[in-house]
C-alpha cells in the first residue's frame, strides 16, 4: 500500500522532525498536538529547520515552500480520516499513548495503519488497546529526525506482512535505513544507548568526575561525536528516565535502576535542552555544566 497522506500526533521534537521529512519526501501530513498554540510552535519548528537547511544548500527554496504547503494543522483526529497512517510521536507516558489510540481508532476507518514513535513501550501492548493489530508497528526515528539515518521497525505480535512491508517502503522512500527489532524494551538503540548514559550519570552521582570531564572523556576517548551527558539533554532527560524505567521494569533486572540523581533533574524540571536547562544551562547561549 503506498501512503499519500500521514497523520502525526505529537509536535513535539520528534513529531515536528517526522512531519518535516514526509512533506519533503511529497507526502501529506496533518499535525496534532493538545492545543492550536503547539501546533502552530512545531510549525515554526519546522520552518526555521527547512530555512537551515536551505542555508546548507541540502534543499532549495521551491521545496522548502512545497514541504511547508503539504503541513497542515489538524485540531482533531477528524482531520485524519483520510490519512493512509497515523504515527503517534507524543510524549514518552504510556497512558497518554494508549488514550490517544483508542481515541484514534474511533475516527479512523479500519484500513488506516497506526504507528507509534515509541523510544521504548512495547509495541504489541499498545497495539492491544486498537481495533487494528494487524496494522500497528513501531516505526522509531531518531532525533533530529532530518539528520539521522537510521530508523528501527519494530513488529509487533499481531503485526501482518503487508503493514511490515509499507513501512520499510515509507522509510525507504524518506531515503533513510531501517533495522528490524524484535518487540522486547527499547528495541536495539536504546537497550544500548540509555543503559550508557544511565551509567555516565551515576559516574556524575558518585563524583568520579564533572559533566565536563564525562564528555570530554567519552568524546576524545571512546569517539563519541557527543558526550553521554550532552546527548542525554539532546534527547530530553524525562524521556531518558521514562526509557530506563520501561527497561528496569521489563527486564526486571536490577542494572537498569535509573540513577537517584536522573530522577531528581526531572523533578526539578531541568528536562535539558528542551527547557533550556539539564546537566547543562543553556539559558546564556553557550552551554554551561551545571555541575
Ligand atoms: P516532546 O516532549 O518534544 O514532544 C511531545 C509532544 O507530544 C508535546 O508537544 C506534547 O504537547 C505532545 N502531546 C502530549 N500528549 C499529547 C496528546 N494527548 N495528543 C497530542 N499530543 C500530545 O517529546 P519527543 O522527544 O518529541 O518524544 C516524542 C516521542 O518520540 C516519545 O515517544 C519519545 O520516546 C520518542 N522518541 C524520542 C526521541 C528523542 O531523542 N527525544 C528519539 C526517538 C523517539
Amino acid at each position: 500500500m503506498s501512503i499519500n497522506k500521514i497523520g502525526v500526533i505529537g509536535a513535539g521534537q520528534m513529531g515536528t522532525g517526522i512531519a518535516q521529512v514526509c512533506a519533503l519526501a511529497g507526502i501529506d501530513v496533518a499535525l496534532n498536538d493538545i492545543s492550536q498554540e503547539r501546533i502552530a510552535a512545531g510549525i515554526s519548528v519546522i520552518e526555521s529547520s527547512l530555512a537551515k537547511q536551505v542555508d546548507r544548500q541540502l534543499i532549495d527554496k521551491a521545496a522548502k515552500e512545497a514541504a511547508l504547503a503539504r503541513i497542515r494543522p489538524a485540531l482533531d483526529y477528524e482531520a485524519m480520516r483520510d490519512c493512509d497512517m497515523v504515527i503517534e510521536a507524543a510524549s514518552e507516558n504510556e497512558e497518554v499513548k494508549r488514550k490517544i489510540f483508542s481515541k484514534l481508532c474511533a475516527a479512523l476507518p479500519p484500513h488506516v495503519m497506526l504507528a507509534s514513535n515509541t523510544s521504548s513501550i512495547s509495541i504489541t501492548r499498545l497495539a492491544s488497546v486498537t481495533n487494528r493489530p494487524e496494522r500497528f508497528i513501531g516505526i522509531h526515528f531518531m532525533n533530529p529526525v532530518p539528520r539521522m539515518q537510521l530508523v528501527e521497525v519494530i513488529r509487533g505480535i499481531v503485526t501482518e506482512n503487508e503493514t511490515f512491508e509499507t513501512a520499510k517502503e515509507l522509510i525507504v522512500r524518506l531515503g533513510k535505513t531501517y533495522t528490524v527489532s524484535e518487540d522486547f524494551p527499547a528495541f536495539i538503540v536504546n537497550r544500548i544507548l540509555l543503559p550508557m548514559i544511565n551509567e555516565a550519570i551515576y559516574t556524575l552521582y558518585e563524583g568520579v568526575g564533572s559533566v565536563d570531564a564525562i564528555d570530554t572523556a567519552m568524546r576524545l576517548g571512546a569517539n563519541h561525536p557527543m558526550g553521554p551527558l550532552q546527548l542525554a539533554d539532546f534527547i530530553g532527560l524525562d524521556t531518558v528516565l521514562l526509557v530506563m524505567q520501561v527497561l528496569h521494569e521489563g527486564l526486571a533486572d536490577s542494572k537498569y535502576r535509573p540513577c537517584p540523581l536522573l530522577v531528581k533533574y526531572v523533578e526539578a524540571g531541568w528536562l535539558g535542552r528542551k527547557t533550556q536547562r539539564g546537566f547543562y544551562d543553556y539559558r546564556s547561549g553557550a552551554p554551561i555544566p551545571t555541575r
